[in-house]
């Protein structure tokens, strides 16, 4: 199988030093990419800015930007078999990027920002690919994870408490069906966590493919 993951945060430039970003280090994806290769998957890995090693045998695409990784997600997934979306890509991004630096000065500074264009709910409605999407909550974690499900068009969403999973090692993941079937991964590294995951795909992959064929 071909694998497409992102993985990792984005930077959203303020100005030519300044960035608006988030705490994702990129581990749950590159554990994702490196499974998916120990298992004998293609994998291409578009990386947000992190401090990990590239997986053995992945082709790595460095990214910055949301819009950037929404162009790389858009060329790459026409020879994909699975997208996976672990990335922590912003929401939002400055309506402006100042050229030069901002000065600072003796009084409150608003920053105007607009919704970063959205990747998932951009893809196709009909396509050849099967679609993870993650969900890093802090609270309704089931009914949040439902919704992102259905409104971002995945065939399967990753749900995770974003206050075990951020930065750590560790993870712990609800995943949610299309059919209402929900599958639990207990707390455990995040390699094991990305195993565990990678069997579930395959399996899915498969169970797709026999429909498909019949
Ligand atoms: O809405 P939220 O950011 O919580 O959704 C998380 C999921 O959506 C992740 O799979 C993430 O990679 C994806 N996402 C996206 N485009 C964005 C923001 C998030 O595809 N602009």
């Amino acid at each position: 199988m071909r694998f497409l993951i992102t993985a990792g945060p984005t930077r959203e430039p303020i100005d030519p030093i300044r960035y608006l970003s988030n705490r994702s280090s990129g581990k749950m994806g590159y554990a994702i990419a490196e499974a998916a290769i120990e298992a004998g998957h293609e994998v291409i890995l578009i990386s947000g800015p992190v401090a990990l090693n590239r997986p053995h045998g992945a082709a790595v695409i460095p990214i910055s930007t949301s819009d950037q990784m929404f162009d790389a997600v858009q060329q790459q997934t026409r020879n994909c078999d699975v997208l996976v979306m672990c990335a922590a890509v912003a929401d939002y991004k400055p309506v402006a990027v100042f050229t030069t630096k901002l000065k600072k000065r003796d009084a409150k500074l608003a920053l105007e920002l607009i919704p970063t264009r959205d990747i998932l709910s951009s893809l196709p409605k009909t396509r050849k690919y099967f679609v993870v999407g993650f969900a890093a909550e802090t609270e309704n974690i089931e009914t949040n994870a439902q919704k992102k499900l259905l409104k971002k068009n995945c065939d399967v969403i990753v749900a995770n408490d974003a206050r075990v999973g951020m930065e750590s090692d560790e993870n712990e993941v609800e995943i949610y069906f299309r059919d209402a079937e929900k599958k639990t991964i207990s707390r455990a590294s995040k390699r094991i966590v990305a195993r565990e995951l990678m069997k579930i795909f395959e399996k899915y992959f498969e169970k797709r493919l026999t429909k498909k064929t019949q």
